[in-house]
């Protein structure tokens, strides 16, 4: 596949091309792969791992709540 549109490259799911949320790059980080440079959209990450995408934002937000420098806190939501 070319590489048609490099806009800089870590915003998107290198697997399917969806917009990255905020916290889907740490998350791929701290699942996967903590050296990663492009990184899995939620729904791509929670195929690979088996698990429900609700589950894993769970885990983030529990990761989240005790610190966890992947996951800024950043207002509500
Ligand atoms: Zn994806």
């Amino acid at each position: 596949m070319p590489d048609e549109k490099k806009t800089g490259g870590d915003s998107v799911c290198f697997r399917c091309g969806s917009p990255l949320g905020k916290d889907d790059a740490g998350a791929y980080r701290r699942f996967v792969d903590r050296d990663a440079e492009r990184f899995l959209c939620m729904r791509c990450l929670c195929t690979d791992l088996g698990c429900s995408e609700s589950y894993l934002r769970g885990r983030i937000e529990f990761l989240r709540e005790n610190g966890c420098l992947l996951f800024p806190k950043e207002g509500s939501q």
